[in-house]
């Protein structure tokens, strides 16, 4: 596979995500919400997550934002609902270590799985806050922290 071909591949995934995200709709109820906020770029969105025992039994979010943050969101939710939350906290650990491209973390691709095709955006340091912002809402939604979480500290 060339470069050129996993650009398309990468494109194709986002746009589809950002075009019609997964899980895009309000959780009456939801045992925990998680506001977020990434003002370099305007990407805001607010996530629910609904536990069944230490199981994330149900995952949404809603917002507003770029196609990254969007599609970044979308396969988020995709990703982490059905799975406990110690496995959800893993994937995260994971998937930041893969866009930040931080090398002390032993990175799981299995577990990331189609994630890994938004590993392109770790090439473009200013889309990597659009990226993780979903990612860190529901790191934050799952330890249950209060507050906002922003890209920027305040
Ligand atoms: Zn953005």
């Amino acid at each position: 596979m060339s470069i050129y071909d996993l650009d398309d591949l990468y494109q194709d995934v986002v746009l589809d995500h950002s075009r019609r995200p997964r899980n895009f709709r309000k959780v009456e109820d939801a045992d925990r919400t998680q506001e977020a906020y990434n003002p370099l770029c305007g990407d805001q969105l607010k996530l629910y997550v609904v536990f069944d025992g230490d199981v994330i039994s149900d995952i949404a979010f809603e917002g507003t934002g770029c196609a990254i943050s969007k599609a970044s969101a979308s396969m988020m939710t995709e990703s982490v609902k059905g799975k406990s939350i110690e496995k959800a906290q893993e994937i995260f650990e994971s998937f930041r270590a893969m866009i930040t491209m931080d090398e002390d973390v032993d990175i799981d691709r299995d577990e990331l799985g189609d994630l890994g095709i938004l590993e392109g955006v770790s090439a473009y340091p200013t889309r990597i806050k659009c990226a993780t912002l979903s990612w860190h809402a529901m790191h934050a939604a799952l330890a249950d922290d209060e507050g906002t979480v922003s890209t920027e500290a305040s």
